[in-house]
């Protein structure tokens, strides 16, 4: 299993950090964790385009993790290449009310014509993409947050938070994980409500006992920051602070 950081950042724009997605390439699979503006050129860039993408994990609808479904959806309708295979797109609950809205506004733009859009809410459930094995659990941020856990053939285990305060199920979902991407908005003092600061995300790997932790959804203030440090105090394992691009075997 391959995972590649899309946009390690927020919704404040920034030259070095994109706005939040990540690709995981595993059994022949391509899929993608939320869909910040920008993931399609970030894709191009690591290599998979608009035809490529299997399915869409969504974490929630803020704008900083969807902005790039309807433009996606629209790149798949070019004539001289269409989309041909069919796109499942999974969110919490109220996801399908929100594409409905989205169809509304955008009509046409957005009906596929040579392929099929199929939509899924979950809310805990598991779900077979592939040979890969999706589990969901809701996490403590907007109401129809959720996070999901990534199972290869191999057994190897990816959890993603999306964005998400310190709270029971976070730690059940990356229980033993292979590896954790973990949202960490704020540096150590700077705590808002529904995000993690470092030491909170090692408090998460820690008691979920991770094997690795990769940290990401840095607003500015990280940067200025020893975040690796706060996160280690709590966290003696491996912690990466993701970077745009850049690729991490599981
Ligand atoms: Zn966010
Ligand atoms: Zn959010």
């Amino acid at each position: 299993m391959e995972l590649v950081i899309l946009g390690s950042g927020t919704g404040v724009p920034s030259l070095k950090r994109g706005s939040p997605a990540a690709l995981i390439k595993a059994a022949r699979q391509s899929i993608l964790l939320d869909s910040g503006s920008g993931t399609l050129t970030r894709m191009l860039q690591a290599g998979v385009t608009y035809k490529d993408v299997d399915a869409i994990l969504y974490s929630h609808i803020h704008p900083d993790h969807s902005a790039d479904l309807v433009p996606l959806i629209f790149a798949c309708k070019y004539q001289e290449d269409p989309r041909t295979k069919d796109l499942l797109i999974i969110g919490g609950m109220g996801f399908r009310d929100y594409f409905e809205g989205l169809r509304w506004v955008y009509g046409s733009s957005i009906e596929p014509q040579t392929f099929r859009i199929h939509i899924r809410e979950v809310l805990t459930d598991e779900v077979e993409i592939g040979a890969l094995r999706v589990t969901a659990i809701p996490l403590e941020h907007a109401p129809e947050s959720v996070g999901y856990r990534v199972t290869s053939t191999q057994g190897k285990t990816l959890a993603y938070s999306g964005d998400t305060d310190y709270c029971p199920n976070i730690v059940e979902l990356a229980r033993g994980a292979s590896i954790l991407l973990l949202e960490c908005s704020f540096p150590e003092g700077m705590k808002v409500k529904g995000h993690l600061t470092p030491a909170l995300a090692g408090r998460i790997a820690q008691e979920a006992w991770c094997q690795r932790l990769c940290l990401t959804h840095f607003y500015p203030p990280c940067d200025h920051a020893d975040i690796k440090k706060d996160c280690r105090n709590v966290f003696p394992g491996e912690v990466l602070l993701a970077e745009d691009m850049m690729r991490i075997r599981i």
